[in-house]
């Protein structure tokens, strides 16, 4: 296959994350390219063991790409906190423990940011999203996005998943969970990395 997606294209999409396979199928929705959970296909998940995101969403992708024989997408993302030298980083879906669920992680980040304020408490998402047309693709396609916001001092709104609700974003003076999910999909990291994937698939 060229570097292109055709119309109808169907690509198997490398995340277990509820949160963000929503978000990434809404997104390419519109392309009537159909994207297909690695869940569909009981694709068994990796480890993420690399220390970048650009290498475990390569990991990713490569999984879902040989277990499924259809090209793979993969999203390998999390938040970066200025006080706290760029963690969670990676390490964001587990940042609590192994088992930690979103509550457990933002509440852990709450107390880790204790006594910062203002811009101490700036933080960054990361998203980088690597497509392989086969397993063993030489030259796979690798877009990045970042959002940049702050750190709240404690949850606000309902919307999306993760950090979302303590993601405060100052020009809009509302955290990302209080975002609709279009308003969140045009804004955010990963929805910028998607956007410049679809222009590469264009191209
Ligand atoms: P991954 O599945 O290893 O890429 O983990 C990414 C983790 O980063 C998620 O489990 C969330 O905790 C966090 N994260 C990434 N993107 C978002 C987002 O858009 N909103 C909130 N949290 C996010």
């Amino acid at each position: 296959m060229s570097s292109s997606v055709s119309e109808s294209q169907r690509i198997v999409l490398a995340s277990d994350n509820r949160g963000k396979a929503r978000e990434i199928q809404t997104m390419l929705a519109s392309r009537a390219i159909r994207v297909l959970p690695q869940n569909a296909f009981a694709v068994a998940s990796i480890e993420e063991t690399a220390p970048t995101f650009v290498e475990n969403a390569l990991l990713k992708a490569r999984n879902a790409a040989r277990y499924t024989g259809l090209p793979a997408l993969a999203d390998d993302s999390g938040l970066e906190v200025e006080a706290l030298a760029g963690a969670p980083g990676i390490h964001s879906a587990r940042y609590a423990g192994g088992d930690a669920d979103d509550q457990a992680n933002t509440s852990k980040l709450l107390q880790a940011l204790e006594g910062f304020e203002g811009e101490e408490r700036g933080a960054r998402f990361r998203c980088v999203l690597v497509f392989l047309r086969h397993p063993y693709d030489p030259s796979p396609l690798i877009v990045e996005g970042a959002w940049e916001g702050r750190i709240t001092e404690s949850p606000r709104g309902q919307g999306g998943f993760g950090y979302d609700p303590v993601f405060y974003l100052p020009d809009l003076d509302r955290t990302a969970a209080q975002l609709s999910a279009e308003e969140k999909n045009r804004l955010s990291h990963r929805g910028k990395a998607l956007q410049q994937l679809i222009r590469r698939w264009r191209n």
